[in-house]
């Protein structure tokens, strides 16, 4: 697997690409704070500048994935150390209300602003064709929602795989990754199997039983697995990614759920970007509540030719 660091792997993924690859970066629809802003929009932005010095146009398809499969909160039954053992603590971001009112849920809410924050990459690169991606469109893709099938039957299995590439222990017969959300109160705490081609579910919230084809059904999904389901679907050669991803193994458990599912799929090649810290000297982050809004502008200022794994960004 290729998995090139910072600034330094900035420059060799400026050679190794050609300009016209399918690339990728994923969010969870909170909202956009200025760890994501880097990761996202500076790495990128930084990328095809360097091309541009390089003589090479990017013309990159860039996805941007919201998604609104992953639960909005993770419960942790079985204590911080079992960190793959984990479950919605309600439902799914596609389920969960937008608390201030303005729209029917919180991903709405946040898609207008997230995508405003993408406008200098639009107005400096106007050749990159950039795409926001719900995961809940990808319900007409086959491809994925064969691999949400899957993560359903073989939960025992993906943990075993998510335990071997990351290390990290997992209860393996516990474990859960994907499930449906109840067609009539929208939870997602309920029993999911699929079986001979027929998804079953029973909610514990409402009680309600319901049965059906596999599209019959919205899903949450562990963000390791919809990863891995995302990337033959959109044909994801290139990605960018948060620090944490690599140093949790998160990126190997990935590649190897993919092998898992299509052993014929490439994984795509990786740039990790580093890390914004805080005046604290912590990662930022909203459940820190250190994550400043920051500038867009300066946080490309702080990482252009920086070759650190942690960047400080003076607030403005
Ligand atoms: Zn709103
Ligand atoms: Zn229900």
């Amino acid at each position: 697997m290729s998995i090139t660091l910072f600034w330094d792997g900035l420059l060799e993924a400026s050679d190794y690409l050609k300009g016209d690859e399918v690339m990728f970066g994923g969010l969870r629809p909170w909202g956009m704070h200025a760890g994501n802003i880097l990761t996202l929009v500076a790495y990128p932005y930084l990328l095809f500048e360097q091309m541009e010095k390089m003589g090479k146009k990017p013309r990159f398809k860039y996805y941007i994935t919201l998604n609104d499969w992953e639960p909005a909160r993770l419960a942790f039954p079985k204590g911080k150390e079992f960190e793959h053992n984990v479950y919605p603590v309600d439902t799914s971001f596609e389920y969960t209300l937008d608390v201030e009112g303005c729209h029917k849920s919180i991903v709405d809410h946040v898609e207008g602003p997230t995508r405003e924050k993408f406008k200098i990459i639009r107005k400096d690169f106007p050749g990159v064709d950039l795409a926001f991606v719900r995961n809940s469109e990808l319900k007409e893709n086959p491809l994925f929602m064969k691999m949400i099938g899957i993560t359903i039957k073989d939960s025992k299995r993906i943990a075993e795989i998510i335990r071997d590439s990351t290390g990290r222990p997992v209860l393996t017969d516990e474990a859960q990754y994907a499930g449906a959300v109840c067609p009539s109160c929208k939870s997602s705490q309920g029993k999911t199997l699929f079986e001979n081609g027929v998804v079953s579910y029973e909610c514990s919230a409402c009680g309600n039983a319901s049965s059906g084809k596999l599209g019959s059904f919205d899903y949450w999904c562990y963000h390791i697995p919809l990863f891995a389901a995302r990337v033959p679907s959109l044909k994801i050669a290139f990605a960018i990614r948060g620090l944490d991803h690599y140093e949790t193994k998160r990126i190997h458990a990935g590649r190897d759920i993919l092998n898992y599912y299509f052993p014929d799929t490439g994984f795509p090649r990786n740039l990790i970007a580093p890390m914004l810290i805080a005046g604290d000297g912590q990662k930022m982050s909203k459940t820190r509540g250190n994550a400043l809004d920051m500038d867009t502008i300066s946080i490309i200022k702080a990482c252009r030719g920086n070759k650190s794994e942690n960047i400080k960004v003076e607030s403005v």
